[in-house]
């Protein structure tokens, strides 16, 4: 079992604080979500674990099993087994994405170690299929010309063949169409495993109908503030987040939180 840890994490942007102290701990085996109105810092809290040069930590930790990950850089990050599908991912012309994947399984070989190519492209043929993305798509450049639902699904398919312990799903249902969203969903659940944990960040109940989803927290005003099991989901599906904001004395997200809040780690599911 490998475990992510997130100890009181405050990370700025052009100076500007957004994350206040986020607590979470997030094993392999276990699947996360995190959701939370607009502009609350959910891509902020995955922008930062990837180490994204413009989000700066000021205060507190990211560790993997004890190690410091914020000393280390993002490739290091990736090749330790964090893998982050970004909520826009970029199109890079001129690198076909069969290339960029088959690089970066290279890159996490030993050195002197080589990638079989027969086992990649039966790997890639597969996951291209599970996925029911176009069989041109490894071939054409990555995410060049590519609707925002084959965007998502790139993503996803990276993922499948990197196999990373940790991932981090940034609004992958943002442009898919129902049934996007629920090949999407089995592909993400089909990862469940003691080597894979996952922390899926979404807007919406829908994706997680088809996930099993360990834990969730709602994330306001760049903390944590509530942690359950899937029965939050539903009530936040149902009834938004003004309960919540009312619970906690929280008129308005760029307000100040009233309540103290910093030991919100998270609960076990109720059974
Ligand atoms: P969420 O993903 O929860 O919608 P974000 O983490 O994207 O929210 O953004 C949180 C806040 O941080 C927003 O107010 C946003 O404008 C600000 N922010 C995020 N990234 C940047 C950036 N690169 N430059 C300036 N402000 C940013
Ligand atoms: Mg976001």
């Amino acid at each position: 079992m490998k475990i992510l840890e997130i100890n009181n994490l405050h990370s700025a942007v052009e100076d500007t604080e957004i994350l206040k102290g986020v607590n979470l701990s997030l094993k392999t085996g276990e699947i996360h979500a995190i959701m939370g109105p607009n502009g609350t810092g959910k891509s902020t809290l995955a922008a930062t674990i990837m180490g994204h040069y413009k989000y700066v930590v000021t205060k507190g930790s990211i560790t993997l099993d004890g190690e410091d990950l914020l000393a280390l850089s993002v490739d290091e990050r990736s090749r330790k087994g964090i893998f982050l599908a970004m909520q826009y991912p970029n199109e890079i012309s001129g690198i076909t994405n069969a290339d960029f994947i088959k690089t970066a399984l290279q890159a996490r070989m030993e050195a002197g170690q080589h990638l079989s190519l027969f086992k990649f492209i039966r790997e890639m043929d597969k996951a291209v299929s599970d996925l029911k993305m176009h069989h041109d798509l490894p071939h054409r450049y990555l995410n060049e010309g590519f609707s925002g639902g084959e965007k998502k699904r790139n993503e996803i398919l990276q993922m499948k063949m990197l196999k990373p312990y940790f991932a981090i799903l940034d609004e992958i249902d943002s442009g898919l169409d129902i049934d996007a969203l629920k090949i999407v969903g089995e592909n993400i659940n089909a990862m469940r495993g003691e080597n894979f944990g996952a922390l899926v960040i979404t807007h919406y109940q829908r994706l997680l109908d088809y996930i099993d989803v360990d834990y969730v927290h709602i994330m306001m005003n760049g903390q944590i503030v509530r942690s359950g099991g899937k029965d939050l989901i539903a009530r936040i599906d149902a009834e938004g987040y003004d309960w919540l904001r009312a619970e906690l004395d929280l008129k308005d997200e760029n307000e100040k939180m009233v309540a103290v809040l910093g030991s919100c780690g998270f609960k076990k599911v109720q059974e």
